[in-house]
This record gives C-alpha cells, sequence and structure tokens, in this order.
C-alpha cells in the first residue's frame, strides 16, 4: 500500500451561533487535543453522522476504542443548527411511483429514515431525554394555496396506498392548531420526531464514556494513510489510529474526497423573541414543513421565558461553505417576508436569532459513502435530509468498518457513486439559476 497523505485546504466556520445553541445553558466543552494519542477509530466530525457512527462502534464492539474530534464545538455544526425535523417518511413521492422499483426505493427510504429515529429513540429512552430534546410528536405540513394543498392531498393518498398513516387537514383545524388564518389546509404525519437539534447532539456528545472520547475545537488538519496505520494531524497533537471515519459533511472535499461532486448549500433559519402564550392562540408546541420542497418550514416551541416562532426558508449556493453578510441579510429580509405572509397579526415580532448553515448536495442524490481509500470510510453529504440520512450513514459506516452485516448496510452500499457536477463556472451560474427557479416555483409555500 503506498503512503498517502490528504491535507484540509479548509476548515469549517459555521457563523453566527444558532438561537439553539442560545437558549441551553453554558456546558463545559471536551478539551481539545494537545497530545499524541493511538486508538483502533478516529472519526472526524461530531455532527449526526459522526456522533452516530461513534455510538454504533460502541454498541457492536464496546472494547473498541474510539476517538471522536470535532474543529468546533459540538452544536455548532449543521447538526445542532438545523429545524430539528426528524422526518420518517418521503419529502415526495414523485406521481407514477407506483412501480415495484419505485415502490422498493420508498420503502428503502423509509427504513434508513426509521432507523435513525429509532436509533434517537433509543438513546432517548437511555438517558431519560425529556421533550424538549426529543418530541416523537409527528409533524404537519402546511399549504398556504391551492397547489400547495392539492399536493397534499395527492401526497396524503400516495402515503396511503403504501399503508402509512396521515391525516389531511381543512382551514379551520389549521387554524385551531396554529392560532393563525393564513394556511389553506395541513398533512399530519405521526411518525416523524421534533428534536431541539443543539441539546440532542450535546446530550450524545456528553454521554461518551472510556473508550469512546471526543475531543472539541480540534480540527483535523492532514490525514495520513500507510500499511501500519493512519496518523491524523491536529494542530497540538497527533492521533495514529487503526482507521478513519469521515464525517465532515460538504468538509469532506475540503480532503480532496467528492472533489468536483459535491454542491455546498446553505439554509437559513430566524427565531423569534419569546412572546406571551395568550398572545397567539392554538397549540404551544407543534412544527410544519412546507408543500412545496423549496418551501419555507415553520415551528413553534415553548420555554421557561416564554413561546417562540421558528422560521426556515432560502437557499443559497456557497462553494466555500460560508455564508457571508450580505447573504444572511438578504435571508433575513425574506424570512421577515415570510413571517408576516403567515402572522400578519404578529408581524411586530422580533427576530432575536439568526444563522444559516451546510448542506451538501450530489447532483444524483446520494451519500459520499462507504470506502474511499484504504483504512478511510466515509459518511458524508446526506443531500439536506441530514437528521435522519446522515445518521444513518454513520451507523452503516460503522458497521462496514467492523464488518457487521444489515439491511441498512446493504442499502448504503447499493447507492450509486457521486456523479461530477457540471464543469465550472457553469456549476455555479446553474446552482444558482436552479435555485432561484425552485425557489419561484415553491411561491408563497
Ligand atoms: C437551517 C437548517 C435547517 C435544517 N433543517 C433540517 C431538518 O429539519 N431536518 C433534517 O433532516 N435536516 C435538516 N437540515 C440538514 C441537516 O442539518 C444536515 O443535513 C445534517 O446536520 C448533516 O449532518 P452531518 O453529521 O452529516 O454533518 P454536520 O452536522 O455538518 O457535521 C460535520 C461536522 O464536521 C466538522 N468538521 C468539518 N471539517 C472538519 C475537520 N477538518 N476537522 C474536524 N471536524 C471537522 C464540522 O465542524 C461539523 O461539526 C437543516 C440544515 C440547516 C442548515
Amino acid at each position: 500500500m503506498t503512503a498517502k497523505t490528504f491535507h484540509a485546504r479548509r476548515l469549517p466556520d459555521h457563523g453566527a451561533q444558532s438561537g439553539w445553541m442560545a437558549l441551553l445553558p453554558p456546558r463545559t466543552t471536551r478539551p481539545a487535543l494537545d497530545d499524541t494519542v493511538t486508538t483502533d477509530v478516529v472519526i472526524i466530525g461530531a455532527g449526526f453522522a459522526g456522533l452516530a457512527a461513534a455510538v454504533r462502534l460502541a454498541d457492536l464492539d464496546p472494547k473498541l476504542s474510539v476517538v471522536v474530534i470535532d474543529a468546533d464545538i459540538v452544536g455548532n455544526g449543521a447538526s445542532g443548527r438545523n429545524s430539528g425535523f426528524l422526518i420518517d417518511l418521503p419529502h415526495d413521492i414523485a406521481s407514477g411511483n407506483f412501480g415495484v422499483v419505485a415502490a422498493a426505493k420508498n420503502r428503502d427510504e423509509i427504513l434508513v429514515a426509521r432507523t435513525a429515529i429509532q436509533h434517537y429513540a433509543r438513546l432517548a429512552q437511555e438517558n431519560a431525554w425529556d421533550q424538549d430534546i426529543f418530541d416523537p410528536s409527528g409533524k404537519y405540513a402546511f399549504a398556504m394555496t391551492e397547489a400547495g394543498t392539492a399536493h397534499l392531498k395527492a401526497y396524503s393518498k400516495q402515503l396511503k396506498s403504501m399503508g402509512e398513516a396521515n391525516q389531511l387537514l381543512g382551514a379551520a383545524e389549521t387554524e385551531e392548531l396554529t392560532g393563525t388564518r393564513s394556511f389553506k389546509s395541513g398533512l399530519f404525519t405521526p411518525g416523524a420526531v421534533m428534536v431541539q437539534p443543539a441539546a440532542m447532539v450535546r446530550a450524545i456528545a456528553d454521554s461518551f464514556r472510556d473508550p469512546v472520547s471526543l475531543f472539541e475545537r480540534t480540527p483535523a488538519l492532514a490525514i495520513e494513510t500507510a500499511s501500519s496505520g493512519c496518523v491524523v494531524k491536529t494542530p497540538k497533537g497527533t492521533i495514529n489510529a487503526g482507521r478513519v471515519i469521515l464525517a465532515t459533511n460538504g468538509h469532506a472535499e475540503s480532503f480532496g474526497f467528492g472533489k468536483g461532486k459535491l454542491l455546498h448549500v446553505f439554509t437559513y433559519a430566524s427565531l423569534t423573541e419569546p412572546f406571551a402564550p395568550s398572545l397567539l392562540g392554538g397549540s404551544r408546541k407543534w412544527g410544519a414543513t412546507p408543500a412545496a420542497p423549496m418551501g419555507t418550514t415553520i415551528r413553534r416551541i415553548n420555554g421557561p421565558d416564554g413561546d417562540r416562532l421558528l422560521i426556515r426558508s432560502r437557499y443559497t449556493y456557497n462553494p466555500n461553505i460560508e455564508a457571508g453578510v450580505g447573504t444572511m441579510k438578504r435571508a433575513g429580509t425574506r424570512h421577515d417576508r415570510k413571517f408576516a405572509d403567515r402572522f400578519p397579526d404578529h408581524r411586530h415580532l422580533k427576530m432575536q436569532y439568526r444563522w444559516g448553515g451546510a448542506m451538501a448536495l450530489t447532483w444524483n442524490s446520494v451519500p459520499l459513502f462507504g470506502q474511499l481509500e484504504d483504512r478511510i470510510f466515509a459518511a458524508c453529504a446526506c443531500n439536506g435530509i441530514g437528521g435522519t440520512k446522515s445518521t444513518s450513514a454513520g451507523i452503516a459506516a460503522a458497521e462496514l468498518l467492523i464488518g457487521h452485516h444489515s439491511r441498512l448496510g446493504d442499502i448504503f452500499r447499493a447507492f450509486d457513486k457521486p456523479q461530477p457536477l457540471p464543469l465550472s463556472p457553469l456549476i455555479g451560474l446553474g446552482a444558482r439559476l436552479n435555485l432561484a427557479y425552485r425557489e419561484w416555483q415553491a411561491g408563497r409555500e
């Protein structure tokens, strides 16, 4: 085996703190690595994928030593700054998708999603997480337009044909639930789980005990592979490991993996200041995804200081995996408009926190998964549905490394490889136009 070195050309900068992190009490972070350590497996990246890989390795071989490192503190990455929907069903079942192959594909997608949800349900039970962290409440999808309503009805029918429970809601029912008249209809699916994402990833990280250890603020600067093992270099330390799991999402490309195959897209969220529960009728806790895939997500949460509304909307192409001040500002303006459209009587509510986060997509919507090099495995680029898919990718990568067979592993191994993106600079223009067109298509949704 020839020795190889993969340098990180770029390290993550996650940008403004998320509202989720801001709402949590202070935590003692795990120290940065400042020494030389030796371990069986090193996992780079402590998001959904990396944390799930560590948990699964510990399940499969409790004696295996595992070191997890993250460039930042746990919770600052995309896994701690998303909208917190763990969704068990495919976002969209294309019309005409009733063939045997399509039905099997839908079933596989559901298995991938539900494996992740079961993984967290088990951790929730073992660690006695309360419903502010992990709430198996189901989720809604809301339509703002007639076209959105037609879409929800068609989706409901397709779900029923697959034997999946769901319930359509009319305008009066959505008003009763949300306290606003803006939504024309809704669809409830009971299998989704709503999480406080930063609290959940922190809770998992804090549950690690010897022989699983975690070092925060410890970026991997280089990975060297040789027949004797791997060496991961960090600013003040060195990790000698048998094998590496790369769980760095789009930053796999920063090491040269998936080069020219990952599309770096950001999406954004804003969280209101707290308000008195009596200010807005309806239920005090619910979450709804849009009726159109590129539309706007809304969530109501509550805490000791009152209730808040979260809005997630807008997609941008950010090839450097960073969002600048101007992009953040434009996303904020969009949020205010979408918020006022949904809650016209509460448009005076101020957004207390605004943030963005990175997602890695691929042209053919498959993850960057599997053994990339001798001793290097990947669970990256899960196309924006990381709550479930990145988690399952991490589980499947751990199983692949150990040689454990499962149906989940079969599904991940059967994914095609990511296809090359069209040539730059066309890709930049193409991606921006495509996102703009699809956002336009989503319209008021
Ligand atoms: C605003 C927003 C809302 C979203 N809402 C949802 C939702 O409701 N449901 C859903 O399913 N998905 C949602 N997503 C997508 C989801 O958050 C991501 O797909 C998921 O978090 C990806 O998980 P991951 O573990 O693969 O990657 P990440 O969470 O990105 O973790 C990768 C980690 O690797 C670390 N890293 C990178 N490079 C290095 C290095 N060189 N050395 C060490 N560490 C490194 C990073 O710091 C990071 O912590 C949303 C995303 C955003 C931004």
